[in-house]
């Protein structure tokens, strides 16, 4: 009887802590930029979705990534890692290595059954989860294969952010309601070609958008800048990118049209097809040109911008349908941050504020206040350790990342002082690898292998980073102080190959 009695009690107690560990769903997008969405302030668009996180949550102003690179930046969010320590460097060299450590392994060993759904984008499958469904690689727009956990390959028909929905809302749906879950759904938009749903194709057709200040950047005093290939004038591409195709042969040739249903291909060609006529009736050349590749480019990534905000307030209407929205943590983080123009650029990679920053807001219902805004410096490789934190589970001692928890509960006042960088793919759009240190005022950069130098910023003074002062007079003291923290950075991270670097230079 007491046996039972007991056996009874440590039940009961079992199930009311299971009953209080939160669910999660992290959302993760791919190349969404904080200039772009109305709750950091954009006038750009409207992003209702992810402005309601942020108004019942809480807005990080001062989010950034370990390496602002799509797989990188997932293999950094999985593993709480840096890419030296998690093996995953560069889209075009790496495979994640998935025997290794994950958050959603703590979360899967720990009863929570664990799903990513979407864009994944690691070469290797997913390991550690209960349920995956992933796109291959960087996923198509329309009717997109998923890649399936029985080792099927499934095309599901639709366009991209309306079908990973529905997969989640299914996985939703027959998963087990007794016990907690973690689920992430990673969205291919607004990525590179920028092709928008039939329906949203005409939603910023006649919007007119201003040039960022910085558009015709000469890059002066910026040598990795002035050699990088990622303008929108030289580098974005008429038919690739832009749908303006030099002939109808050429547009056979572009897989993602191909893959279309003929209803599809109609609605989107006729579109196209009427910009082109006119875009050719105006004969342009020189800046002309260029702002019209501009504008064109603004329109299409905003309107792919607007399925991803659509397709999240779905998720967010599930949760308060199932009334699940009290006892879930939802983020919202894209994979980095873009270049929306500024520097002339699209991509991203650069320790520059527009790509190494990115979007994050937060809903914690019960824990964290409506409407809070966030100015600590955080990174993408603090979600997995803030999750684990979240739901009562022990960080794993060779996490890097710290748990921004007692900063966003008020139970800290201080986070890190500084944050440490560190991009390598030495390929496409030919930036040069760099590592680096913020300390939020100033940024000290140091490229190595295709441009070898420093560089410095005072962010205060040049917050659009135009000016390199590294080695102006009157900056001593302040570069000596900030070679020493990145040194420190450099040793704490145990980041060997940068530690050689600054070695020998
Ligand atoms: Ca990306």
């Amino acid at each position: 009887m007491k046996h039972l009695l007991t056996l009874g009690l440590t039940l009961i107690i079992a199930l009311s802590i299971h009953a209080q560990r939160p669910n999660i769903v992290l959302i993760v997008s791919d190349d969404h930029s904080y200039q772009t969405i109305s709750a950091y302030g954009s006038k750009l668009m409207q992003t209702p979705n992810i402005d309601r996180i942020a108004k019942e949550g809480i807005r990080f102003d001062k989010a950034y990534v370990t390496n602002s690179i799509c797989g990188p930046s997932r293999a950094v969010i999985l593993t709480g890692k840096y890419s030296h320590k998690n093996g995953f460097k560069d889209n075009a060299n790496s495979s994640f290595d998935g025997s290794q450590n994950t958050f959603i392994k703590e979360l899967t060993r720990t009863g929570y059954q664990t799903a990513w759904i979407g864009k994944w984008h690691l070469q290797t499958n997913p390991q550690g989860f209960t349920y995956w469904q992933v796109l291959p690689g960087q996923g198509s727009y329309y009717n997109p294969d998923f890649l399936m956990m029985n080792g099927e390959r499934k095309r599901v028909e639709g366009y991209v952010s309306d079908v990973v929905e529905d997969a989640a809302e299914k996985w939703l749906t027959e998963r087990d309601p007794n016990q907690p879950f973690c689920l992430v759904i990673g969205h291919k938009n607004t990525h590179r070609t920028w092709m928008p749903d039939t329906k949203d194709l005409r939603l910023f057709n006649q919007s007119k958008f201003t040039l960022p200040a910085n558009f015709y950047d000469s890059y002066e005093t910026r040598e990795a800048a002035a050699v990088q290939d990622m303008t929108i004038d030289k580098t974005m591409r008429m038919g690739y990118d832009l749908k303006m195709f030099a002939s109808k042969e050429e547009e056979e040739k572009d897989l993602s049209i191909k893959r279309m249903t003929k209803a599809q291909r109609q609605a989107y060609m006729t579109f196209y097809d009427s910009i082109h006529r006119d875009f050719q009736s105006k004969k342009l050349s020189g800046k002309a040109l260029v702002e019209w590749k501009y504008q064109r480019y603004m329109q299409d990534y905003l309107a792919t911008a607007a399925s991803l905000d659509r397709n999240i307030g779905r998720t967010l209407d599930y949760l308060d349908k199932h009334d699940l929205s009290k006892n879930t943590i939802v983020i919202y983080v894209s994979d980095q941050g873009f270049y929306m123009g500024e520097h002339g650029w699209f991509d991203k990679r650069f320790m520059y504020e527009e790509s190494f920053r990115t979007p994050m807001v937060l809903r914690y219902p019960g824990v964290i206040k409506s409407g809070s805004v966030n100015s600590n410096m955080v990174m993408n490789l603090d979600i997995g350790p803030t999750l684990l934190d979240a739901a009562g589970i022990k960080i794993p001692n060779d996490m890097q990342g710290k748990s921004f928890l007692p900063l966003i509960k008020g139970s800290a006042k201080k986070g890190r002082d500084a944050m440490y960088y560190h991009y390598y793919e030495n390929g496409e759009h030919s930036v040069s690898p760099h590592f680096g240190i913020s300390t939020g005022r100033y940024k000290l950069i140091r490229f190595y292998t295709r441009v070898s130098g420093w560089e410095l910023f005072d962010l205060e003074k040049d917050p659009s980073e135009m000016k390199n002062i590294y080695g102006q007079k009157g900056y001593e003291k302040v570069t000596a102080d900030l070679k020493k923290k990145l040194a420190q950075l450099i040793d704490q991270y145990e980041d060997e190959e940068a530690k050689k670097i600054l070695v020998i230079h």
